[in-house]
């Protein structure tokens, strides 16, 4: 089969901000200050804020409370009121697998109301490793982009999803894999055994392109890295982009997280074709961007991340390409074998094909690691995540948007 290049793809969908939020909020997800004011917002004295900020945020990211009650240094008379108003909800797990390399998937159902849609959802996964376990983690309910090889790129409805959304995929993993103070450990392959924590790195290369949704990704990590609670530090952090060049200057100094670029073409011309954003940012912008990129060094590299495709972007000149290229960057190179989906145009390179590629890379001074593709059984493996809250007819989609118009 060779792969089918059109050049047709639409560069970007139209994102649907047709979501209303549950009445009873959660307090999962809000940054400090946010929580300080939701809980002015109850009647707790400006002076008091400060430090019921801090006891709530113990009993939540450290402890892992699902019901103020649980907290037991938090006085009666407040548990009655933060129940009146607030919940600690997290996004509900609608699914849950299991593949046999320990990978785990969970298909989350978003709170809130959809209007008549289906439920919005997402995908998170869970990667354990000997050293180190690694969530992925959704931006978006589907993407807004439509590069060619990615699942998540031909699903029709889109949202940003909030800070609490995005912290709550945490919390969900942690409450499933028992990762907070004081929890059973969860048992099963590859789960670490010792003491260490099960989520130890995360990695925004879920659903959605991080970028698109700034101020929400940057407040959600910066709950994530907060250490007096969940506490995963920058460096363990790395947010991928497709390359939404005017944000990437703002991600490294209001974010300061790694930096991963979906490179996946050394050309324009076919750039163009894959990542169709490439059209509104070419590949010199995207790496000038790269070499501003604040705080980047040999000891903070840039990952570049390019997807292996069959006799689309894999010969040995694309190699040579490449690390020309980068030259400058202080880079790493994520050779990542294509993950086929249903109806995927594009097959993945051979083997020793990638081999070559890799020792190329390798030879020009890059480490070059090859993604090894994990739970592709229960299709959580890169570029395979997709929710069903696209399946909607033809009808159902005109309807929406006719409802969108009329508002
Ligand atoms: N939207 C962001 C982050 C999510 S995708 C971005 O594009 O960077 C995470 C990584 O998986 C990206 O590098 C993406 O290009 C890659 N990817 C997408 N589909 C893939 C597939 N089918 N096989 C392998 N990698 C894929
Ligand atoms: Fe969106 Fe990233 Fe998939 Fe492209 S690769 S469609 S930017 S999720």
């Amino acid at each position: 089969m060779t792969a089918v290049l059109d050049n047709d793809i639409p560069l970007e969908k139209v994102a649907l901000e047709r979501y209303v939020p549950p009445a009873k909020p959660s307090l999962v997800g809000l940054t400090r200050a946010a929580l300080a004011e939701a809980l002015g917002a109850v009647g707790v004295a400006p002076s008091q804020q400060k430090m019921r900020v801090q006891q709530l945020w113990h009993w939540i990211y450290v402890r892992g409370a699902q019901s103020f009650s649980q907290m037991t240094s938090v006085s009666k008379e407040m548990h009655v009121v933060l129940d009146r108003h607030y919940t600690l909800a997290r996004p509900e797990v609608v699914a849950e697998q299991i593949s046999v390399d320990g990978t785990r998937k969970w298909l989350l159902r978003l709170p809130g109301e959809t209007e008549g849609e289906r439920p919005h959802e997402v995908e998170c996964v869970y990667i354990p490793e000997s050293d180190r376990g690694t969530l992925c983690v959704s931006s978006q309910v589907g993407c807004t982009l439509t590069c060619s090889f990615c699942h998540t790129g031909t699903q029709r409805l889109v949202r940003n999803l909030t800070p609490g959304e995005i912290v709550g995929q945490v919390m969900v993993a942690r409450d499933r894999l028992g990762d907070f103070t004081g929890m059973e450990r969860a048992q099963g392959p590859g789960l670490p055994t010792g003491g260490e924590r099960a989520i130890s790195n995360i990695v925004m290369m879920g659903m959605g392109e991080p970028l698109y949704n700034f101020e929400a990704v940057r407040d959600a990590l910066a709950v994530v890295q907060d250490g007096d609670g969940i506490a995963i530090s920058r460096r363990r952090i790395t947010l991928s982009t497709s390359g939404v060049v005017p944000m990437i200057e703002r991600a490294g100094a209001e974010i300061g997280v790694m930096l991963a670029i979906s490179l996946h073409a050394v050309r324009d011309e076919l750039r163009d074709k894959l990542v169709p954003l490439n059209r509104k940012y070419p590949i010199a912008e995207l790496l000038e961007a790269c070499r501003n990129y604040p705080g980047v060094s040999n000891s903070r590299r840039i990952t570049f991340e390019y997807v292996m495709l069959k006799d689309v972007n894999d010969s040995l000149e694309d190699a040579e390409a490449l690390v020309r290229l980068l030259k400058g960057i202080p880079a790493k190179i994520n050779l990542i074998p294509f993950n086929p989906w249903p109806g995927s145009p594009y097959e993945c390179s051979e083997w020793d094909r990638i081999e070559k590629f890799s020792e190329i890379v390798f030879d020009a001074g890059y480490a070059s690691p090859v993604r090894t593709p994990r739970g592709r059984d229960i299709l959580a493996a890169c570029g395979q995540l997709k929710s069903a809250t696209e399946k909607l007819s033809a009808r159902e989609r005109m309807a929406l948007r006719a409802m969108a118009m009329t508002d």
